[in-house]
């Protein structure tokens, strides 16, 4: 199956960023978005995805910086295209009512061309042909992660926000990892305290659970040279790379 990965967001909330988490996600051919944060529609139509074809967003939690951009993006979509194509939307509890409150602030109806999926815990979810799992993970507020599968037994794995999850008992394989790696190693004690990975948490977890590539996410501003990570991680894991705006990866399997 072909698949491809296309970073539209990768840092941690910063005044005046455009870099909030958003990642494209295609695997056959269905486009699925991982989180939707600020700006994301821009990203969508200025590299070419465009609106329309996004079938789902999986979002994370609702944090502000992974969901800020999601509302703009169904109104967009029902302002462009009449009647929008449809969208699954798939999150933690609480998601409906921020999205449905924001839409009836804003005096906008979705119609019948949105459905929205909240999810606690573990799942297993069928959208527009593409297998998905959640997976719950470790963070301040109820927050899922998403495994997506590639076929076979392995899968496209999205874990941020979180402390590192066990290893055993995750079962999934993943192909590619996406994983918080907000921290250094050095800033161990804000990773822990701000539920957060540090990067050698990262890589600890991805050699653990085999996966072949680790991209760091969500990293914060205060590494303003994301190399620094990489040599961090790449001591327990060498095909590990910080993730960068527009960054793009193509999977053959
Ligand atoms: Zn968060």
């Amino acid at each position: 199956m072909r698949t491809s990965l296309l970073f539209l967001g990768t840092g941690a909330p910063d005044a005046g960023s455009d870099d909030m988490p958003a990642v494209a996600l295609k695997t056959g051919s269905t486009l699925l978005l991982l989180d939707s944060g600020e700006g994301v529609q821009h990203k969508l139509v200025g590299s070419g995805l465009g609106l329309s074809r996004v079938a789902a967003v999986l979002v994370t939690h609702l944090h502000g910086d992974h969901v800020l951009g999601l509302v703009p993006l169904v109104q967009t979509r029902s302002l462009l295209f009449r009647p929008a194509p449809p969208l699954s939307v798939v999150g933690p509890p609480g998601l409906r009512r921020y999205l449905f409150e924001s839409f009836s602030s804003l005096h906008f109806d979705p119609g019948d061309s949105l459905e929205v999926h909240e999810v606690r815990g573990s799942e297993e979810l069928r959208l527009r042909g593409a297998a998905v799992s959640t997976v719950p993970l470790d963070h301040t507020v109820e927050t899922l992660g998403y495994a997506i599968g590639l076929g076979g037994d392995t899968n496209v794995c999205y874990l941020t926000d979180t402390r590192p999850l066990n290893p055993e008992g995750f079962g999934f394989r993943c192909h590619v990892l996406v994983h918080d790696s907000t921290f250094s190693w050095t800033d161990f004690e804000r990773a822990v305290e701000f539920r957060h990975s540090t990067a050698l948490e990262a890589a600890s977890f991805a050699s653990s659970v085999g996966s072949r590539l680790l991209f760091l996410f969500h990293i914060s501003s205060r590494y303003r040279d994301r190399s620094v990570l990489e040599r961090e991680a790449r001591r327990l894991h060498p095909h590990s790379y910080a993730a960068e705006k527009y960054m793009r990866l193509s999977l053959v399997l």
